[in-house]
């Protein structure tokens, strides 16, 4: 069974770019008056407390959300949406509860649109479970403990015809790379319109480096515009594995299908700034790069 817990990672780094994402995407998608489904393929336990014992072990969130509630000066609109955020959940200054993707899309959810939460590890999808419920969504969000990878076909095309699919894989099993990417290709067969967004970690390993190139191979068969974002905020371990290694992942990278036409912009304003304020040495860089349109 799997051993990853997200609440060990909550508010890092990869948290920051791919919920910054998230934000901005839903916002536009949000204009819209239909109802959207989102689909988080890989919830989560929903919430999680920066102040706990999973969080408080790594500490990961001081390099993360607690630098961008904490940056002087005014934020790009990208970065201020997702601090605002944070702070909903939150009383005062900083962060001591951080929202999951599942809390953040209800957060920002209207009353007919839906959401669709799968996580399979066992205590997660217990927490998960119990969290949703003090929520009182009622018939707006539902909680499977199904594989989420399968999700796609159980619910694409949805019957309001708009869709968010997020895709968040621990990739702690190799196939999740493969996975990922056969995920898209159904999605899109099934529902060539819907939006998509997968998050996946830069580390040493050819998996990691190929599977954006295998997204956007995928997006160009099928004609739809793409979007790539990356973050890194130390050296790490290269891909032949030759260079400094620091703990801790060092980048992660943000792909989307049929991205709303507003993110590329909102991004490349807030990318800058976001590598700025989270570099833990000198190798902090960020890349944006589009195509399809
Ligand atoms: N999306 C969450 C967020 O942004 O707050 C974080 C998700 S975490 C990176 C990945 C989760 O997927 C873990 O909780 C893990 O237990 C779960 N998981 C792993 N394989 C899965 C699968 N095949 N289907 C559903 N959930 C899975």
């Amino acid at each position: 069974m799997f051993s990853y817990r997200h609440a060990f990672h909550a508010g890092n780094h990869a948290d920051v770019l791919k919920h910054t994402v998230l934000i901005n995407t839903l916002q536009h998608l949000l204009l819209k008056e239909a109802a959207l489904l989102v689909l988080d393929t890989h919830a989560g336990a929903g919430i999680y407390r920066l102040d706990g014992d999973y969080a408080s072990t790594s500490a990961e969130s001081a390099d993360g959300v607690a630098r961008v509630l904490a940056a002087e000066g005014p934020l790009p609109p990208a970065l201020q949406a997702y601090a605002e955020v944070v702070r909903a959940f939150n009383r005062g200054t900083t962060a001591r509860v951080y929202p999951g993707s599942p809390f953040i899309v209800q957060h920002l959810l209207r009353a007919h649109d839906r959401l669709k939460l799968c996580e399979l590890h066992p205590s997660d999808a217990r927490a998960l479970e119990g969290n949703v419920a003090q929520l009182e969504a009622g018939r707006q969000i539902a909680v499977l403990r199904e594989d989420g990878f399968e999700a796609v076909r159980k619910f694409l095309p949805p019957p309001s015809r708009r869709a968010l699919v997020l895709c968040d894989p621990s990739y702690e099993v190799k196939t999740d790379y493969a996975r990922v990417p056969a995920l898209l290709q159904e999605g899109l067969k099934r529902f060539p319109t819907g939006a998509y967004a997968f998050w996946y970690p830069l580390i040493a390993r050819p998996e990691a480096h190929d599977l954006p190139r295998r997204l956007k191979a995928l997006a160009q068969k099928a004609g739809k515009p793409w979007l790539h974002a990356a973050l890194t905020v130390k050296g790490g371990k290269s891909a032949t594995g030759d260079s400094q290694q620091r703990p801790g992942l060092p980048a992660s990278g943000m792909f989307l299908v049929n991205p709303p036409y507003t993110l590329e912009p909102t991004l490349r304003e807030a990318l800058p700034r976001l590598a700025e304020l989270l570099a833990q040495d000198r190798h902090a860089a960020w890349t944006l790069e589009s195509g399809g349109a």
